[in-house]
């Protein structure tokens, strides 16, 4: 047994936690936004930040090209817009898109030098710091080491990682969520769901990401089962916000499993968002990992308040805005199974399923 953990982010949580305390001047003189095109305007977080960089005299430009499931060039040009206006830090506003293009963008700009998949493969500089703000519950990125970007050439998304790029500071207002559709409400708690869970079968798991992931399931399940009764209020928005921050960093410790590497395909080829393609797989890797560990199988059941994984698939596929039903045929499921069982994810939990094991649980859920 170990405790080994890292994570180096300031959490700051609250109503106009980012509004009130960002202290934009301390990280440079002048600062590149991260953002979408609409959600950063839309929840208010935009309009604080040009505020608040205002008001300490720290430059700024905008780059709100940022598209769900950011693309590799997209946040290499950022870099390199960000680079030649003179930017020393960046300010991610939105969902793990933003974000995971924020980080992007911050490695890209210290390293003029690269081509877009040069990012996975060469020794880089630093990133320049980051300042993560969250506009939906779910991906945990503010806290974790991680950037996912979608790379046309591998027809998949891919992620790479360092400790440079664990933003300095992650804001968790929940009011920046309040504008989040009930959907993609749902399908955000599913992905952080699907953090701790995941999180807690992986090899690398020790008490301390354990004793994240025993709290913030509940408080998951909790939240979704508020969303699925019409509750979409602050104090939902501020449960499902700080369990799913403590997913992320579950997941900065132990990484993730087999729902996120099979996850990616239901994204790239047919389109579905990342917490609604996982959605399909969670169940199914419970039941799966319980073979090797029945007793923490049982305890996920119970933190989720389920009996077992038909249960939980059933919850899972319980809001009517994020059904679980036919995506492909059983062609394509054998196809995504050969693709994903060759992704490192795979091997990281403590029991490893097969092709042939994958492949029936493509069939069975997604056919
Ligand atoms: P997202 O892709 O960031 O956003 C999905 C949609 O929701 C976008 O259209 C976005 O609009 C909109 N939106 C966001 N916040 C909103 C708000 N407050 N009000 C209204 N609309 C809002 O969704 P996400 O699920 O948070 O992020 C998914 C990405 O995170 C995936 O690429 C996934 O691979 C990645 N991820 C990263 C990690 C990590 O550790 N780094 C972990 C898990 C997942 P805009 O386009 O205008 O912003
Ligand atoms: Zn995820």
């Amino acid at each position: 047994m170990n405790i080994d953990f890292f994570n180096s982010v300031k959490v700051l949580s609250g109503k106009d936690c980012f509004k009130n305390y960002a202290d934009f001047g301390r990280w440079g003189k002048k600062a590149v936004i991260v953002c979408g095109k609409r959600s950063a305007r839309l929840c208010g977080a935009l309009d604080h930040a040009i505020a608040g960089l205002t008001g300490c005299g720290v430059e700024y430009l905008i780059f709100d090209r940022v598209e769900p499931n950011p693309l590799v060039s997209t946040c290499h040009e950022g870099g390199r817009i960000a680079r030649e206006a003179g930017a020393d830090f960046v300010i991610g506003i939105g969902g793990g898109s933003p974000l995971d293009a924020a980080k992007a963008v911050a490695a890209f700009a210290a390293n003029p030098d690269f081509e877009p998949e040069d990012i996975y493969t060469k020794p880089r500089k630093p990133a320049l710091p980051l300042l993560a703000v969250n506009t939906t519950a779910g991906t945990g990125s503010e806290v974790t080491p991680y950037s996912i970007m979608t790379v046309p050439s591998l027809e998949n998304k891919k992620s790479f990682a360092g400790d440079d790029l664990y933003a300095k500071v992650a804001f968790l207002d929940p009011a920046y969520t309040l504008s989040l559709p009930l959907d993609q409400t749902y399908a955000t708690a599913v992905d952080a769901l699907c953090h701790a869970v995941e999180g807690y079968f992986m090899k690398k798991a020790n008490p301390v990401s354990d004793a994240l992931a025993e709290k913030c399931i509940p408080m998951l399940c909790e939240g979704m089962r508020r969303v699925l009764a019409g509750d979409l209020g602050f104090d939902t928005r501020e449960l499902l916000l700080y369990a799913s921050s403590m997913a992320g960093m579950v997941i900065s410790r132990t990484g993730t499993g087999f729902v996120h590497s099979t996850g990616y395909m239901l994204t790239y080829y047919h389109g579905l968002s990342h917490g609604h393609a996982n959605a399909y797989f969670l169940a199914d890797f419970v039941g799966f990992m319980s073979r090797e560990n029945p007793i923490r199988a049982e305890k996920v059941f119970a933190l989720c308040g389920v009996k077992d994984s038909e249960e939980l698939w059933r919850f899972l596929g319980a809001c009517p805005a994020m059904p679980l039903g036919h995506v492909f045929d059983a062609d394509l499921a054998d196809k995504y199974a050969a693709r994903t069982i060759t992704v490192k994810n795979v091997g990281n939990a403590v029991s490893v399923i097969t092709e042939p094991e994958l492949r029936d649980i493509l069939r069975k859920r997604c056919v």
